[in-house]
């Protein structure tokens, strides 16, 4: 998107209007004008997003508002009704604790829910037209000239990872074969990156990007669900000490409602954060774990090639290490249809497409993988190495 890269339709154009030549200073001032829109207004998933593309989220996200109105309102009576009372007769440490309970667990939520869980792009018409093409040629290849018998395209390819076997599946809809540990989220329409599994409490896929804070979110939660209902009961029994039951939980009715909500969650809360800690200590997905991946029961040999064998590097590679850049560049402008040098990768030719919307989705890739280069530069990342074989296994 160059001033310079005009490409000959645009000198054409110019030289009709004017015979002086398009100043480099003009041609990109003239272009913002047209183009005002970004990216993730034509965004092709079910997503919804707010404050222009900053705020990304599922479509559905009634679930997520009720999981926001009961922590609001338990952690709110809680600091209005129980607070008080156990500041002045334990100690002043209660709310302090409690209030940085639940400011971890509000920013790791809204972390979770409001960014991009590590959405892949779906393919340009050009290269969905050349991956075609080559899915076309393997299965030529495939039938022999002689057989008459069809067979339907190879739509998986196989990578080795950690000399495990790994098959790569063709999105339909996003045109592209998935990278491994990627899935399609049905409710969202899109490919996203090491996905775990689409969380409605939370109003968002838990992917490749957003994966550590939620599980910082329902860990905290677990915790401050069980020291609100522990102090809520010290708070009831306190009471009833001096006034009697049947006083006490007149005097305070808003422990009782609270009691009963922390007494029904915290079961489920506690449960999933010790699932999710099992899974992080075997670098395993939900997904992976539901459909028993890498369990022996498919076989001796089978093994979870993701692990690095060590519980603790298992953590550390899922809660510590880099967050991988979004590659949907959600917020960067729509270009109009300049006409671009075609692509250097790997000499694909040019099908019919629509040269503005190829454009389109192509600045989004270039950038994806300019972020992706970045990322690889600030530290050891697994998805690069992967995304490595799976561009080589393509060219193959
Ligand atoms: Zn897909
Ligand atoms: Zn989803």
């Amino acid at each position: 998107m160059t001033p310079g890269g005009g490409g000959p339709m645009k000198d054409c154009e110019y030289s009709q209007i004017s015979t002086h030549s398009s100043s480099p200073m003009e041609s990109p001032h003239k272009k913002k004008k047209i183009a005002a829109r970004r990216k993730w207004e034509v965004f092709p998933g079910r997503n919804k997003f707010f404050c222009n593309g900053r705020i990304m989220m599922a479509r559905q996200t009634g679930v997520f508002y009720l999981t926001l109105v009961l922590i609001l309102v338990t952690s709110g009576l809680f600091f209005a009704f129980d607070c008080p009372y156990l500041a002045v007769k334990i100690t002043p440490a209660i709310p302090v604790v409690g209030g940085i309970l639940f400011f971890f667990v509000m920013g790791t939520l809204l972390r979770t829910s409001f960014s991009d869980p590590g959405v892949l792009p779906r393919a340009t018409p050009d290269e969905a037209a050349d991956l075609e093409r080559q899915i076309g040629n393997a299965e030529d290849i495939a039938n022999g000239t002689s057989s008459g018998g069809y067979r339907p395209p190879p739509r998986t390819r196989e990578v080795i990872i950690n000399g495990q076997t790994v098959k790569l599946k063709y999105c339909f809809t996003c045109k592209i074969f998935r990278p491994p540990r990627a899935s399609h989220c049905s409710l969202c329409d899109n490919c996203v990156e090491r996905f775990d599994h689409h969380c409605p409490w939370v109003g968002n896929c838990v992917g490749k990007r957003n994966y550590r804070f939620f599980y910082m979110f329902i860990l905290s939660l677990s915790f401050l669900t069980v020291f609100i209902f522990a102090f809520v009961i010290t708070h009831v029994i306190l009471r009833s000490q001096q006034t009697g039951f049947l006083n006490a939980l007149k005097d305070s009715p808003a422990s009782v409602l609270e009691a009963v909500v922390c007494f029904f969650s915290v079961w489920s809360i506690v449960g999933l954060s010790g699932f999710h800690t099992y899974l992080i200590s075997s670098n395993q997905t939900t997904n992976e774990d539901i459909k028993g991946s890498w369990s022996n029961k498919r076989g001796k040999e089978n093994y979870n090639p993701y692990s690095y064998g060590n519980i603790i590097t298992n953590c550390c590679a899922a809660l510590c290490g880099p967050i991988s850049p979004s590659l949907i560049d959600r917020r960067g402008f729509i270009q109009p249809d300049t006409p671009q040098p075609a692509a250097p990768t790997n000499g694909i030719t040019m099908y019919g497409a629509t040269q503005s919307q190829s454009n389109m989705v192509r600045g989004q890739r270039q950038h994806g993988e300019a972020a992706c280069h970045h990322g690889q530069s600030l530290g050891p990342g697994f998805s690069q190495e992967s995304w490595g074989r799976i561009y080589a296994a393509q060219a193959l």
